[in-house]
């Protein structure tokens, strides 16, 4: 029998930077990932199923996040250890995410010392979850895929390359505060042009229920009648014909009923 670890091809950065580098994350390595798990080498020998048999240099954080998982595959466990970094620091990513620095100076000691320490850690997880990996030698074979995509973040058409600049911006250019922006981005299946879209058509809403109660008061007030009475027959005859403005419908209102 041969030793399991045997098996295994021990994964060598090709750039000196990336020395003692955690391949998921970026961090220091102090330990290696084995992909398979050394549990399960046995079984993939056997069952001759796709596995790459890499010792990869991790750090002790991403270990942990692997710990219970069982995939063969370096593409695999990357996604794994990165869903687990979002996961966790998902809290201190979103401060990262929606704080500008400048608000930030306008909190009181203790919120700001706490937002502070949010954003720090917010700004590193999300470069860990960015990190790409590095190019890589193995059994003396060279490979250059990561498995990290390049995510790209649309703003009607501008491409950003974190949400992070695409969230500041959106919500500058289209004047929404980020946090109901966020809020609508994860509504809206993650698309910010949909997000945006909606937030305006509910301000408009908004403006046009304003307008709809002010000109049934001052109607109400002119023909001395019953203001509930005259937004319940004017939404009656709206809904009944979708192509009345309420304009029309309280001029209906006066024609049908109030003339009389
Ligand atoms: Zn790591």
């Amino acid at each position: 029998m041969h030793r399991e670890t045997d098996l295994y091809r021990q994964m060598s950065a090709l750039q000196a930077k990336n020395f003692n580098t955690c391949f998921f994350c970026g961090c220091i390595a102090t330990e290696y990932d084995f992909i398979p798990p050394l549990k399960y080498a046995e079984f993939y020998l056997k069952t001759r199923e796709e596995a790459d048999f890499y010792k990869v240099p991790a750090c002790r954080e991403c270990c942990y996040f692997l710990r219970e998982d069982n995939s063969a595959l370096l593409e695999q466990r990357v996604t794994v250890a990165k869903g687990s970094l979002a996961r966790k620091y998902k809290r201190a990513i979103r401060i990262y995410e929606v704080w500008n620095p400048e608000e930030i100076e306008d909190l009181a000691y203790q919120l700001k010392h706490s937002v502070n320490a949010g954003m720090r850690l917010g700004k590193e997880s999300c470069q860990r979850v960015a990190f790409s990996g590095f190019d890589f030698e193995a059994d003396g074979v060279k490979h250059r895929a990561h498995f990290v995509k390049n995510v790209v973040f649309l703003v009607f058409g501008e491409k950003f390359a974190s949400f992070r600049d695409a969230l500041d911006y959106a919500s500058k250019a289209y004047r929404i505060p980020k946090a109901k922006l966020l809020e609508l981005f994860t509504e809206h299946n993650n698309c910010f042009d949909t997000a945006i879209n909606s937030f305006h058509e509910k301000f408009t809403r908004k403006n046009l229920d304003k307008k709809l109660k002010a000109a049934c008061a001052s109607f109400a007030l002119q023909h001395q009648q019953n203001i509930k009475f005259v937004m319940r027959t004017v939404e009656k005859y709206c809904t009944q014909d979708d192509n009345l403005t309420f304009e029309m419908a309280l001029n209906k209102l006066y024609q049908e009923v109030i003339k009389k």
